[in-house]
């Protein structure tokens, strides 16, 4: 399914959601396409499991062999795995952290990331696309030790990955939030255990509320629209105790537990994500 997020003239972002099959081995994940002035990019362009259903999808608005870019916020299976099947039907080249420049080149056969990765410095930068820019803006430890937020200034879409990730799935993933409360029980178990501590939170929010966010659009679950939502969101995200803030010895004792294949086989991994 695929959803317009904004579009003018010259510029449009599109949001596909729901292209892998329900089973409940694989969490729900969205994939992007920019295009401006008829230059794209993909933003988290996913795994193997979403390559042909995007492929095709994105084919309907934009030839996916003219992709200038295909962007990554961080190098999970999920953002990337793909990337061996996009550097073959493309001539984009992968746009990531500087940390992952050279693991990512493990997802792809030998030769294919050659003068193909470009490695996005701590600090974040401007990228140039068609007549305009993305803004690739610092979000280290969110979850990722280098991970990136993208800002699209024509349309105020900040896509963060997976801050704001909310576990749904089928049409709910894809139907905007406007209130954030009844939302949050949706984004909390995930943030608590996923983002590493509550300082980065802080950080980011700082950085944040220096930009006009439109909607705030994670790889997983609900866009968050409107600038009510988007503020109570900042908010909330910024008193969040998570990660290491949690854990103290009792998290780290020597097991003792049987792991039973059977009975930890995955089966039901929202569940499993939403109870960290
Ligand atoms: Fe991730």
């Amino acid at each position: 399914m695929s959803i317009e997020l904004y579009r003018d003239e010259h510029h449009a972002c599109l949001m596909f959601t729901d292209l892998v099959e329900e089973d409940g081995q694989a969490v729900q994940a969205n994939q992007f396409l920019i295009v401006d002035h008829g230059v794209g990019a993909v933003i988290d362009p996913g795994g193997n499991l979403a390559f042909n259903e995007l492929y095709l999808g994105m084919s309907r608005f934009f030839a996916p062999q003219q992709l200038s870019y295909l962007l990554a916020s961080h190098a999970d299976p999920d953002i990337i795995a793909s990337l061996d099947r996009w550097l073959t039907s493309t001539r984009a080249k992968l746009v990531i952290s500087r940390l992952w420049a050279r693991f990512a080149p493990h997802f792809a056969k030998v030769g294919k990331t050659e003068d193909r990765v470009v490695g996005v410095p701590d600090a974040g930068g401007i990228l140039p696309l068609g007549q305009g820019v993305l803004h690739l803006l610092p979000a280290h430890f969110m979850h990722a030790e280098g991970n990136f937020h993208f800002y699209d200034p024509a349309s105020r879409i900040l896509f963060t990955g997976d801050l704001g990730a909310s576990m749904t799935s089928g049409a709910e993933a894809a139907r905007p939030v406007r209130a954030l409360r009844d939302h949050i029980p949706r984004m909390e178990g995930f943030h608590r255990r996923y983002m590493v501590c509550n300082k980065i939170l802080r950080l980011w929010v700082h950085m944040a509320r220096k930009l006009d966010i439109a909607m705030l659009v994670p790889q997983h679950g609900a866009p968050i629209v409107g600038a009510r939502a988007v503020a109570d969101f900042l908010d909330w995200i910024e008193t969040l105790e998570c990660g290491v803030d949690l854990f103290d010895q009792r998290a780290y004792q020597l097991p003792t537990a049987q792991i039973d294949p059977a009975v930890n086989a995955v089966r039901a991994p929202l569940r499993a994500v939403q109870g960290g």
